[in-house]
Formats: structure tokens, sequence, C-alpha cells
């Protein structure tokens, strides 16, 4: 029996049910059609133009990604509408679309999990329950405390060296804001956009919150009450997914024969 895009859908969806996603999400099949036969499936966070030509080259009949292409209503699918191209691309290479995002993060492909293990996290445990019993991000304890610039060289060493990239990445871009002589214990670990967490990190009484993404305003609000922030940028917090899902997709018994590849080409849109 031919493997479909619906049957991937499915694999998929056992580990991360759409209806864990937020309303304000878009998940699931966005491009494409669920009886289609695959042989390849390229794996994405996002889907770029490049990406489709990658998945195109590859010879893929699916992209698994973790953020949605059509997020805000899309009115139109005119050539001078940038956010039409890559659906419009798609079908034009006939290649499905399928997105599994805040669902993702709250399953056991979520990312800050393994995060937490590369930095040594004791006693992790989900940072704010979402789905029973998952939810995002995790909190956990130093084994030894340590002070925030020790303990922040130390990690991103740890991390350049870990397994849970598919490849290399680029670290260049991850900054840090907090006194570096402070001494951490509790962390708090949130992939992705962490803006919305910074409240609940302080009140949690962590000293440090390792996120991707974080405006200005709420980096100040964390150093007021005392918590540092490690800004990794949205896409290092996020790549380990791509792995985890590779792992998962991989070991499937019913997706036997279907060459799956991590994309090459997908990295942090930030350059300097
Ligand atoms: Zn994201």
């Amino acid at each position: 029996m031919a493997v479909t895009v619906g049957l991937v859908a499915q694999i998929i969806e056992q580990i991360a049910p759409k209806s864990w996603a937020e309303d304000w999400d878009n998940v699931g099949l966005l491009v494409g059609s669920g009886s289609a036969p695959i042989e390849r499936i390229l794996l994405a966070l996002d889907g770029t133009l490049e990406v489709v030509e990658e998945a195109k080259a590859f010879g893929a009949q699916l992209i698994v990604a973790h953020h949605p292409i059509i997020f805000r209503p899309l009115k139109n699918l005119r050539a001078d509408n940038a956010a039409a191209q890559v659906p419009l691309r798609l079908l034009q290479h006939g290649i499905g679309y399928y997105a599994a995002h805040t669902n993702l993060d709250q399953s056991i492909v979520s990312s800050s999990q393994a995060l937490g293990e590369v930095l040594g996290l004791k006693k992790m445990k989900t940072f704010e329950e979402g789905v029973e019993p998952r939810g995002y991000g995790v909190s956990g304890y130093l084994e030894h405390p340590e002070k925030l610039g020790i303990l922040w060289k130390s990690f991103l060493s740890k991390l350049r060296s870990s397994d849970i990239y598919a490849q290399p990445y680029d670290l260049a871009g991850v900054r840090l804001a907090g006194e570096l002589e402070r001494v951490v214990r509790k962390v708090v670990i949130v992939n992705g956009s962490g803006s919305r967490f910074v409240s609940k990190a302080l009140f949690k009484g962590a000293d440090l919150l390792i996120t991707g993404d974080v405006d200005h305003h709420t980096v100040l609000d964390a150093l007021e009450g005392g918590m540092a922030v490690g800004d990794l940028g949205h896409f290092l917090t996020e790549a380990p997914m791509l792995k985890a899902m590779y792992h998962y997709l991989s070991t499937e018994k019913s997706l036997q024969g279907i060459e799956i590849r991590v994309s090459s080409i997908n990295r942090s849109p930030w350059q300097l």
C-alpha cells in the first residue's frame, strides 16, 4: 500500500494532535491532498521559497514544517503578494505542506526538553501546563549553581558539541542579558517566542530564561525582576525538533522505504 500524505499526517498527529494547537494557530495540511502518494519528505522549520526549491530538487512530495505558511488571512494569489508566493510555488511543483506548530511545541518532540538536557537541568518539568500532561517549555535546576557568565559560556560550548541538531548551525547571533556575576539556580527554557512567558518565569523564581524571541521591553522587565534572559534566536531554540521529528518518522514502521531529510538550507534568517 502506497504511503500517502494523509498517513504521514496521522502519524504526526499521534504525538501532536491538531486539537492541542492554539486557537490563533493554523496547523495540519495547508497545501495539497491527503490522498497524494509520497516517497520523500523534507523537514524544515520554515516554508520559504528556498525550502520549496530544495524539496523539489530532493524529489519530495511533502514538506513537514513547524511554522504555518498561511497564517494571516491570505486574500489573493497575486504575483505581487509576497505571502502568496510559497503556496503558489508548492502548487506549481505539486508539493504538499503540513504544519505542526503549537501542537508540536507541547509534544514529546518539543525542543525545550532537549535544550534542558544539554544545559544539564535536573528535576525538569513542564513549565506551562497546556494540554495535560504536557505543555510549553521546561523548568529545572542546575545541579551546581553557577555564575551566569560562566554558565552561559559552558552552555554554548555544550550546545556546539551536542547532537540535538541535525547539522551544525552558527551560534554567532545568540545574546545574553543579565548580571554575569549573579548565581543561577533555576532555569526556564521555552522554545520559539518567549516574551509571553517572562512574567510567569519571574513569578516562579527563575534566575534565567532561555528562549528564542524576546522584545526589548520584555527583556527590561525580566532584568528589573532579577532574571537574566538568554536569547538563542527563534531558529536555534526550535531546530532540535527537526532532528527529533526525523527520528520519530524514520523509525515508524509504516513509513519504511520513505526517504526523509532535514532541510540543509533552512537556517536562522539573521546573518550578522
Ligand atoms: Zn517558532
